[in-house]
């Protein structure tokens, strides 16, 4: 039987930086993933360029930029594909310069496995992880790979991290996450041609869109030679096999808006969509077992920011967190240090998103509209500015808005409806 410090359950971005960060600190790691690498992962692929700072210390530079495609710098808005609002990451007084990074989640997440690997870790992919036990002194892991011929391998370890993603079974071993909180989003790759590129098309502008789904958005993220085209919801329909075929009509129809918005010439019965759920943060809870045994990180501990649907930042952030506490040797510490790093903030973002995705065309007009709102999600997303410190003003805000419009007789805007 194998015998590691840590075996991490998972090769998306949380587990590799686990697995690389605790390499490093000289722990024995084993990376698990149940799929053969380079993999896909339903995923935007969009992500702050702060992410860079929170890898620096084990992934080189070169490496992260060869994976990077394109450097947005211009959010295209729309609302039910009408007129265009366009806002800038950047202000001409902005103290320093953001942009959003577009990667192709297999390249970037090979990327990041590798690297593990170059850190110390061994990595086993195409190995699915099928249970987990804990006692007194670790974990005894099982695991086999899939094909025709069925390999089995048994580990153990002092401490598991669950960095299973939103469908893993790590939280399940170890009795974490029992009420989770779900969005769903959808996304397809389209092969495009830049040179052909023109209008409002561009590698430097993503494309956000706000009245064609309930409670959501849709998107065009541009990458290398192709563009990424989604949309999501935070608040699914609960119900049965109708409810889902409609939900995933409405995704549908909101992808199918953009085709038709730039006339991008598509066989759309060929197309392959790929659906997912994103574990949404809902407070606080454990999210590790009460024996120290087990560590969730990233989708898996249900890190997903309930106002942008992003959970690639915080993967990665919760990543090293629980590996410092595993290199420290006090897994207890760990839910406290994570809630420390994102409790308030994502607190003070729920509590936001509820209000923004309640009242979208509110929202659209008077938030996203603002000379500043793309500055200022910008900065929210890469962690420049907390939500927490914005949830006041935005109270006054809509208090002003409110007062304003119903004295100039507008009606009260917070009863619009789509
Ligand atoms: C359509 C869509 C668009 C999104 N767009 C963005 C975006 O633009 N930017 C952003 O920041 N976030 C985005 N997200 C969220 C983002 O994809 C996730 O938050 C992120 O992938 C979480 O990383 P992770 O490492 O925790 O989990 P994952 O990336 O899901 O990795 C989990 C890994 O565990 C493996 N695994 C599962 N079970 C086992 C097992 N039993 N044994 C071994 N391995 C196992 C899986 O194969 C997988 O490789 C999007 C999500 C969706 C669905």
């Amino acid at each position: 039987m194998l015998d590691y410090d840590v075996i991490v359950c998972g090769a998306g971005p949380s587990g590799a930086t686990t697995a690389a960060r605790a390499a490093r600190a000289g722990l024995r790691v084993a990376l698990l993933e149940k799929q053969v690498l380079p993999r896909h992962k339903p995923c935007g692929g969009g992500m702050p360029i702060q992410v860079e700072t929170w890898l620096r210390d084990w992934l080189p530079e070169t490496s992260f930029k060869a994976v990077v495609e394109a450097q947005v710098r211009q959010l295209c808005h729309t609302w039910n594909f009408g007129e265009v609002h366009w806002g800038s990451v950047n202000l001409p007084e902005s103290p320093r310069d953001l942009s959003l990074s577009m990667v192709q989640r297999p390249h970037f997440d090979n990327a990041l496995a590798r690297q593990a690997v170059d850190c110390g870790a061994r990595l086993r992919d195409g190995l699915t992880v099928r249970s987990i036990e804990r006692d007194a002194r670790g974990v005894t892991v099982r695991a086999s790979t899939t094909g025709d011929r069925r390999e089995t391998f048994t580990a153990r370890a002092r401490w598991l991290v669950g960095a299973d993603g939103a469908n893993g079974i790590a939280a399940k071993a170890a009795s974490l996450r029992q009420r989770r909180r779900l969005a769903i989003a959808m996304e397809v790759e389209l092969p495009y041609d830049w040179s052909l590129s023109g209008g409002d098309l561009r590698p430097d502008v993503a494309h956000l869109e706000y009245g064609a789904v309930r409670r959501g958005y849709a998107w065009i993220f541009p990458k290398g030679e192709s563009l990424n085209v989604g949309a999501g919801v935070f608040h699914p329909p609960q119900g049965g096999r109708g409810s889902h075929r409609r939900l995933r009509e409405e995704l549908e129809r909101a992808i199918f808006g953009y085709f038709d918005r730039f006339a991008l010439e598509v066989d759309r019965s060929a197309l392959k969509f790929y659906a997912h759920p994103l574990p949404l943060w809902k407070g606080k809870e454990p999210r590790h077992s009460s024996d120290g045994r087990v560590l969730l990180v990233g989708d898996a501990a249900g890190l997903v920011n309930p106002f942008f649907g992003d959970g690639i930042l915080h993967g990665i952030k919760s990543g090293i967190i629980a590996a410092d506490c595993l290199a420290e040797g006090c897994p207890e510490s760990y839910t406290r240090r994570l809630h420390g790093e994102v409790a308030a903030n994502f607190n003070a973002a729920r509590w936001l998103a509820a209000f923004f995705y309640r009242f979208p065309h509110w929202s659209y007009r008077h938030v996203v509209q603002r000379r500043d709102g793309t500055h200022i999600a910008a900065r929210l997303l890469a962690g420049d500015l907390q939500f927490s410190e914005i949830v006041g003003k935005f109270v006054g805000y809509v208090g002003q808005k409110t007062v304003r419009g119903a004295i100039s007789g507008l009606g009260a805007p917070l009863g619009l409806k789509r």
